[in-house]
């Protein structure tokens, strides 16, 4: 934090300098609304500016899975972009160590007090670390969910996240929980609503003006959208293979549409899987697709079938029915209030939970506390109340 004494008006202005980290897709919906409640706040304090930064790492870099985002979620370009992603990026442990090294140096030119990093992706744990190391202060907005499932890398950005961050901010009441039961201090723990609920707050209405049902000939209520991207699903073949089948069956009863994430696609070709998916007349595999297509894909499923975090929490508060393909859940509030049931990888259970739900019995829910679209003005808040006082 910085003085400035502004000479004509006798007023000294508090400067405070925040970095806000983003990486990959999941990662575009939580910074959207962050950054824009830092210019809002700018707009509205009269002694306190915020210079707001914003470095993109690069993990995700090409247009469906980062440039559309931009676009849709109208986020600023970044200010730093790291550059650390694709093959050139290397192992998970090469691109922890370059977004490190790159990181370092936009703290040794910027001396922020805070860096600010979201949900459980390499990049997360990259830039918190790096924070820390440097002598920055780092926030983790998302934090406190676990899956108990050490066998999943996000599991290990977050518990090492939280370990080494400063403030966090919580979607869901397990999260404090879990936090408590670490030992983090209970002034550390926000528990503030979902910052991914804010982006879809803010952009159902243009999402619901998307074409992508007619430019897929999909009727509403009469499909099924699913993604599968998780390593527990797609890196191993028979896994993988087991999932396929079951859509095999379920294509028969009604339309999937499959926006292949492209991990699992040069998994699909790696394991030689592509023959059964062309048997599949019902099954539509797509490029991933932007923000708005998305969500208009989801609010007008019959269901989705998934093993992503973030659409767990979108289905349960649109209220759209979600299979979740996995054994266990860093989510469990989309279970127990939202729409969400987890039927693990059997191939006969997600077939038997997809018909109960194309027969009329699908799960009711509503949305958990505080995903109201204003959390990302709440931390904000807090941030500049505790950089304050700091
Ligand atoms: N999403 C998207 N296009 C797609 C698939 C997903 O915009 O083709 C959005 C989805 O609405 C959610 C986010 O991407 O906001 C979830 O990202 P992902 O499933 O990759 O990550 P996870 O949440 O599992 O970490």
């Amino acid at each position: 934090m910085t003085l400035e004494n502004n000479n004509n008006n006798n007023n000294i202005k508090q400067k405070l300098k925040i970095i806000t980290v983003a990486g990959a897709r999941p990662n575009f919906m939580k910074v959207a609304p962050f950054l824009k409640a830092l210019d809002k706040f700018n707009d509205s304090s009269n002694d306190i500016v915020i210079t707001s930064l914003f470095a993109h790492t690069g993990q995700h870099y090409d247009v469906n899975m980062s440039d559309v985002f931009f676009k849709n979620l109208q986020i600023k370009q970044p200010e730093y972009h790291l550059g650390i992603g694709g093959a050139a990026a290397g192992s998970i442990v090469e691109q922890t160590a370059k977004i490190m090294t790159e990181f370092e140096k936009v703290l040794v030119t910027e001396k922020p007090d805070l860096v600010v990093v979201v949900g459980d992706v390499t990049s997360t744990i990259s830039c918190a670390l790096t924070s820390v190391r440097y002598g920055v202060k780092a926030a983790h907005i998302e934090a406190g969910l676990r899956s108990f499932d050490r066998t999943m890398p996000e599991e290990i950005n977050r518990i090492l996240t939280d370990k080494i961050a400063d403030f966090l901010f919580v979607t869901e009441e397990s999260g404090v929980k879990h936090l408590k039961n670490e030992g983090v201090s209970e002034d550390k723990i926000f528990l503030v609503g979902n910052l991914m609920i804010d982006s879809l707050v803010q952009f159902k209405e243009i999402a619901l003006k998307s074409t992508i049902l007619h430019d897929l000939g999909l009727e509403k209520g009469k499909y099924i959208a699913a993604t599968l991207h998780r390593p527990s699903s797609v890196d191993d073949k028979r896994t993988f293979a087991n999932l396929l089948d079951a859509f095999e069956e379920i294509q028969k009863k009604m339309k999937i549409v499959l926006p292949l994430h492209p991990r699992s696609k040069k998994k699909l070709q790696d394991f030689g899987l592509q023959s059964k998916i062309e048997k599949m007349q019902n099954l539509l595999i797509i490029e991933p697709v932007g923000y708005f297509d998305f969500l208009k894909l989801m609010m007008d499923a019959k269901l989705v079938i998934t093993d992503s975090g973030g659409i767990q929490e979108e289905t349960t508060f649109l209220g759209i029915p979600c299979i979740t393909t996995r054994n266990n859940t860093e989510r469990p509030v989309t279970i127990e209030l939202g729409t969400n049931v987890l039927v693990g990888l059997d191939k006969n259970k997600i077939i038997d939970e997809t018909l109960k739900v194309l027969s009329g019995n699908a799960k009711k829910g509503i949305a958990p506390p505080l995903w109201d679209g204003n959390a990302a003005e709440r931390v904000v808040k807090i941030i500049v109340e505790k950089l304050m006082i700091s």
